[in-house]
């Protein structure tokens, strides 16, 4: 049986990286694999870049209402990738599952598992509701511990409030922190 994925981790985990290299291997052994982004995220628009420099086109632009089976034919592919997964709805994610199982693929999803205010995506609680493989990638945080928080800097400040998704036109950076430094910078407790 296929299986689903769902391969997360912090900022700068190395996601991407993996991502581009898993459909390079499908694609090197002549598998016809379908790389799929959810459209919310418009950063790199239809292309999926990695930090070190690596990067793709995207074969399909999953919009907030789309259905991915109305899109391709699934009986041609061998596999499906997801960047950005995150942002996935719950209906996307149950299609993927039954995807992976009708059709017998892997379909293997990448993204963070919490947002900034460290509460889970909604994409990312339907992926370990339904996920037959769950992995952690595994980042460090500047003090070197395991990081595991999102931490988004607008104007150089770390932000507690906002909007899930950042709006266009406010630049916002990701910072990957772990617990004690989120606490401490963050969240600015002390004691309690
Ligand atoms: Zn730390």
């Amino acid at each position: 049986m296929g299986k689903l994925y769902f391969k997360y981790g912090a900022m700068s985990c190395g996601k991407t990286t993996q991502l581009l290299q898993v459909v390079y291997n499908y694609e090197k052994n002549g598998f016809n694999v379908l790389l799929v982004k959810p459209i919310v995220d418009k950063k790199g628009g239809d292309t999926v870049v990695s930090r070190i420099g690596a990067s793709r086109k995207v074969d399909l632009l999953l919009g907030e209402n789309d259905k991915l089976s109305d899109k391709v034919d699934i009986e041609k592919l061998d596999s499906i990738v997801v960047d950005e997964a995150q942002f996935l709805n719950k209906e996307q994610v149950k299609e993927l599952w039954l995807i992976s199982k009708l059709y017998d693929i892997p379909v293997i999803t990448y993204g963070l598992k919490t947002n900034f205010l460290g509460e889970l995506f909604s994409g990312s609680k339907a992926l370990i509701e339904k996920a037959d493989q769950i992995d952690e990638l595994v980042t460090i945080c500047s003090c070197s511990k395991k990081a595991k928080f999102n931490v988004r800097i607008v104007n150089g400040e770390y932000a507690s409030s906002g909007d899930e998704v950042s709006i266009d036109g406010i630049d916002s950076e990701y910072e990957a922190m772990c617990p004690e430094c989120y606490i401490d910078k963050v969240l600015k407790i002390k004691k309690i």
